[in-house]
Order: C-alpha cells, then sequence, then structure tokens
C-alpha cells in the first residue's frame, strides 16, 4: 500500500484504498511570468504521484488551479504595457506547452481565479457572518485570533510569523498577521464588484474556494511546493476548517525546492532559468528522468552538467529497452518498483535497485532478460514516459547482421555491442585505416543509427 509523508502530521501515512475516488488537488501557477525549472519539478513530481496512485488500481479525480489575477501579475502587466489579461493568457499557454511536452496529465479540473469569484465571493461572505472574518476599508480580512488552530500545519511561531510581516502595508488590520481575503482596488486596477466594493480576491481564499466548489468535502491530497506551506497552505486550511463542518484535507503533500549550487533558486537570486529552454534542448523525457533521480521531498540539486549525465543514462536506457514491447513480464523487478514506490515514492530507490538487477542479469539467460527490458519499459511508461520507437524502429536483425559482418558478438544489452562496433570503428580510425572506419559509419547509418566522433563521440538513434 502506498505510504506518503504527511507534513501536517509529520509521519508516514497510508493513502486508504476505499471505493471512493483519491481527490487530489495541487496548487498551480501565478501565471505572471515564463515556467521555471522549479515549476516543472513540482508538475512532474505530482504527475509521478497521480500516475502511481492510478497504478495501484484507484481512481484519481485531479485538479490544478491557475492564479490569473494577483498583486504580482497586475505589476508585471503594468511594466510589459499590456492587461492583466493578455499577460496571464500568453503565460498561461506557456505553462500549459511545458506540461505537454513533459506529459505530465491533464487534470480533471483547472479551474481559473478570474472565472471563480463568485465562489470566493460567497466563502468570504460565510466567513464574515461566522465572524472569522471583517471588513475594513481597504479590504476584508482574516482574523487569525478566532482560529485557534492557526500555523500547525507549518508548526511557526507568532513571533516568527510576526517577524516576517510588513506591518505598515494594510494599517487597518486588527492583528498584523491577519491576512486579505478581498483586496479594494485602486483606481485603474483590475476590479471585480463584491458587496464590499469593487476588488480583487486575496490569493489564499482562490484554493479554498475552488476546492469546495470541485470536492464539496474532504480531499484526499492536496500538494504543492514546500515553499507554499506557509502563509498559503496555513490560510486556506484557517478559511477551509473555518467555514465548512467538514475535514479539509487528509494528507499535505509537499515537494522540496530546486538548489542552483547550493543556493535556493529564486527571482532575487537572480539563477531561475526558463523551462522551455532546457525542455527544447534536452525533450521532456530526460527531464522527467531527472526529476526522477531525486527523493521529492529534498531539494534537488540543478545544474546543465546534471542534466547533461541524465540525458546519457536515459539514452542508455532507451537503447536498453529498444525494440522490446512493453509488459509486465519480470515480477522480481516489478516487486522492487511497488517496494520503492510504495515507500513515499522513492524513485532513485528504484533506479538504484533497476540498476543493480541489471548489472546482475545482463550476461545470463536471454530469453529472461528481454523480460527485464519489457518490464523495464512498462515501469517507464507508467512513470510517464514516452518511447517513440514505434515508427522509426531499427530492424535488429539487420543491426545483427551488420555486427556479425565485423565479428562483434551479439550481447544481451545491443548497447555492448554497439560499443564494440565503436571501438573496433575507432582502431581503424587511430591506423588511419579510413576507408574501413567510414564503411562501418555507412553500415549503421543505413539502419538509422548515427556515430558521432570528436567530443561528442558516442551513437544515437538517427531521429532522436
Ligand atoms: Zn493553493
Amino acid at each position: 500500500m502506498l505510504k506518503l509523508y504527511n507534513t501536517f502530521t509529520k509521519s508516514l501515512e497510508n493513502l486508504a484504498s476505499t471505493d471512493s475516488d483519491i481527490k487530489v488537488y495541487l496548487c498551480g501557477p501565478t501565471v505572471q511570468s515564463s515556467p521555471h525549472i522549479g515549476h516543472g519539478r513540482s508538475a512532474v513530481v505530482f504527475d509521478f504521484m497521480v500516475r502511481y496512485i492510478k497504478y495501484s488500481g484507484m481512481n484519481v479525480i485531479f485538479a490544478r488551479n491557475i492564479t490569473d489575477i494577483d498583486d504580482k501579475i497586475i505589476e508585471k502587466s503594468i511594466e510589459e504595457n499590456i492587461s492583466y489579461k493578455e499577460l496571464g493568457d500568453r503565460v498561461t499557454k506557456e505553462f500549459k506547452d511545458s506540461y505537454d511536452k513533459l506529459n505530465c496529465l491533464t487534470p480533471d479540473f483547472e479551474p481559473k481565479a478570474t472565472e471563480t469569484i463568485d465562489q470566493m465571493i460567497d466563502l468570504i461572505d460565510d466567513l464574515i457572518r461566522k465572524d472569522y472574518a471583517y471588513v475594513t476599508k481597504s479590504g476584508v480580512y482574516f482574523d487569525v485570533s478566532k482560529y485557534d488552530s492557526y500555523l500547525e500545519l507549518s508548526g511557526r511561531s507568532f513571533d516568527e510569523v510576526l517577524s516576517g510581516t510588513r506591518v505598515n502595508i494594510e494599517e487597518d488590520k486588527k492583528n498584523s498577521e491577519d491576512f486579505a481575503l478581498w483586496k479594494i482596488s485602486k483606481e485603474n486596477e483590475p476590479s471585480w464588484k463584491s458587496p464590499w466594493g469593487s476588488g480583487r480576491p486575496g490569493w489564499h481564499i482562490e484554493c479554498s474556494a475552488m476546492i469546495h466548489d470541485i470536492f464539496k468535502g474532504e480531499i484526499d491530497i492536496h500538494c504543492g511546493g514546500n515553499d507554499l506551506i506557509f502563509p498559503h497552505h496555513e490560510n486556506e486550511r484557517a478559511q477551509s476548517t473555518s467555514a465548512f463542518s467538514h475535514n479539509f484535507v487528509k494528507h499535505w503533500v509537499h515537494n522540496g525546492m530546486i538548489n542552483f549550487s547550493g543556493k535556493k533558486m529564486s527571482k532575487s537570486e537572480g539563477n531561475s532559468k526558463f523551462l522551455a529552454e532546457y525542455i527544447d534542448n534536452y525533450g521532456g523525457n530526460v527531464l522527467r528522468y531527472f526529476f526522477l533521480r531525486a527523493n521529492y521531498r529534498k531539494p534537488q540539486e540543478f545544474s546543465e552538467s546534471l542534466l547533461e549525465e541524465s540525458k546519457v543514462t536515459f539514452n542508455n536506457i532507451e537503447s536498453l529497452i529498444y525494440g522490446v514491447e512493453a509488459g509486465l513480464e519480470d515480477s522480481n523487478l516489478e516487486k522492487m518498483f511497488n517496494d520503492a514506490m510504495n515507500d513515499d515514492l522513492n524513485t532513485p530507490k528504484f533506479l538504484g535497485d533497476m540498476f543493480e538487477y541489471i548489472n546482475k542479469n545482463k550476461n545470463g539467460n536471454r530469453t529472461q532478460f528481454i523480460k527485464t527490458k519489457s518490464t523495464i519499459k512498462y515501469l517507464f511508461e507508467i512513470l510517464g514516459f514516452v518511447f517513440e520507437d514505434k515508427e522509426q524502429k531499427v530492424d535488429i536483425k539487420l543491426l545483427e547482421n551488420i555486427l556479425i559482418e565485423q565479428n562483434i558478438q551479439i550481447e544481451n544489452d545491443i548497447n555492448v555491442s554497439i560499443n564494440k562496433f565503436i571501438a573496433k570503428r575507432n582502431e581503424y580510425r587511430n591506423n588511419k585505416e579510413f576507408e574501413k572506419a567510414d564503411y562501418m559509419r555507412n553500415r549503421l547509418d543505413e539502419i538509422g543509427i548515427v556515430i558521432e566522433d570528436g567530443n561528442e563521440s558516442g551513437w544515437r538513434w538517427k531521429n532522436s
């Protein structure tokens, strides 16, 4: 059974398998600027999670929101001299393109803030009537002194919270740690009508309203980056538990941040890079593989050379399973996968076990090893990797003939045979027997395999 780490209880807990659906809500992007690598990580690790829950036999209802109105969006749109909507539409499309290229499942629900305003107004109204919120000249605020279990999710103290609050911004709040549910708009700012004056919603109220709108009752998993635990998730929890009589969330699940050489990625560090560049250069599979290598809860170090490493390793996996049909045919490997994934989605453990298993068995029984390869392919497809070798399939028989022609032994891992082939060709080149070396390269080229010389030496499938 899948155990997930719950940020609230700080322990591993079984994801209860009931007859009903597993309801998952992921805090999606604020569409103010192009997605960076951290957005990619959050999308992909929770895509692994949703896919694995489905694979475990449970049905998932998955919602991920789009925050398309917010202070930063307004600021950015003024800078660019376009409307908040133009900016939001453009960036929303960029996110969608990246999600698609990373092969992330499309959520069942993808609500936008600007399309959920009525539900947010209803919820704020409810909180005012229940005396959890109050109206001032600048907006409507949640009164945290009325909510006993405030800060229980993040485990912060009020002192810590106060030291991080900019006190002078909204002077008409009762307590400086109170947070905005509705903000009265200044002149020329986008605004919506409300009982408290024209304005826009605060950020936190959006997710509470959407979750209620979509799922009605308690949800199973609320996920997002661990930078959202405070204040965002703490505030969502305060709002939802105050307004509704049912429990809000069963499992709070948070992913770790991306680090650049030990520094946290952030705009102020000037080290946030755009996700689309990496996807274009390396492809969605390599990015997915990069995220698969780390435990989703821990910080993950990022650099181009680490992506390069992922590319090489993933290329090896692709070559290993080239030409086999995906199928669950090796129960040892299947068990390794289930054991690692059930242990809080321990993907690096699975990879470690898998490589050890491959090394142990690659020189063993050939028929058995083909079953292992089929299973690897199957499991990687479960995790959302796409192998596009159907149309560009190299005829393995032709490849084997070429290898035999050069007296290269056919190995279980065809990669090993090709590398021997390349080594032989390099010997010819070193001995200046270029005609023989060229002949070998051309033979592989005929069947769609490219040999590269120089710094990038190695080989690749022609269409990859
Ligand atoms: Zn949220």
